[in-house]
């Protein structure tokens, strides 16, 4: 069965087909749309209001039903920030590329003198589910715990995934491989909780 994944961001799409796979859902981003829908407001408060907020209107958009998710990293040191507004931290850059070099520099500067005890945050990952009527079938939260690093290491991932230490591993985000990133990511934990409450829709 093929799912919409309201997002165009191709990293996303490929951890969540990952996780949906073996349950099978074929998932697909909203790229595979013929008609591309205007984007909604996402002017929550919490990462839940907007994974609600895309949720309802592309599933409504494209008649189908939709899976939306909206996540973030949350720093203890910064009051719980960037929090919804990590994707746009920074406030610069054209590609998603440049938004993120900035959003990681901004991160490290604001992280400057808060010593390494107090450097603790998470990912945290909220998921809707909504019919083609915008009704809310399920919803979902995962977290992913870390460590703020003082400098950039690895490659794969995407995002502030350089900059989340994970101690119990001695590595960072992006020095895990995809498989081991959707085992315990925020993503991965909210995902699979949806795809408890997918299978168990299935056979009702
Ligand atoms: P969203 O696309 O509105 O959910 O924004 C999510 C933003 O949070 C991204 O642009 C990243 O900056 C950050 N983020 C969310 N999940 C991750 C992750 O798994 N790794 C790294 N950064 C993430």
């Amino acid at each position: 069965m093929q799912l919409l994944f309201a997002t165009s961001n191709p990293h996303k799409v490929e951890e969540v087909r990952a996780i949906l796979a073996p349950a099978g859902f074929d998932v697909v981003g909203l790229d595979s749309l013929e008609v591309q829908p205007p984007e909604p407001v996402e002017d929550g408060a919490t990462f839940a209001d907007n994974a609600r907020i895309k949720a309802v209107f592309y599933a409504k958009a494209a008649g189908r039903l939709c899976l939306a998710d909206d996540s973030g990293l949350e720093v203890d040191a910064l009051d719980g920030g960037p929090g919804v507004l990590s994707a746009r931290y920074a406030g610069t850059g054209e590609t998603r590329s440049e938004q993120t070099a900035a959003n990681n520099a901004r991160l490290l500067r604001e992280l400057e003198n808060v010593p390494d005890d107090r450097r603790a945050g998470r990912f945290v990952c909220a998921m809707c589910l909504a019919d083609a009527e915008g009704r809310i079938l399920a919803e979902t939260r995962g977290t992913f715990p870390g460590v703020i690093a003082r400098s950039p290491r690895g490659t794969s991932g995407f995002g502030y995934d350089p900059l989340v230490y994970l101690p119990a591993m001695d590595r960072t985000v992006a020095e895990l491989t995809a498989e081991e990133k959707n085992a315990r990511s925020h993503r991965g934990e909210a995902m699979r909780r949806m795809a408890e409450s997918l299978t168990a829709m299935s056979r009702n």
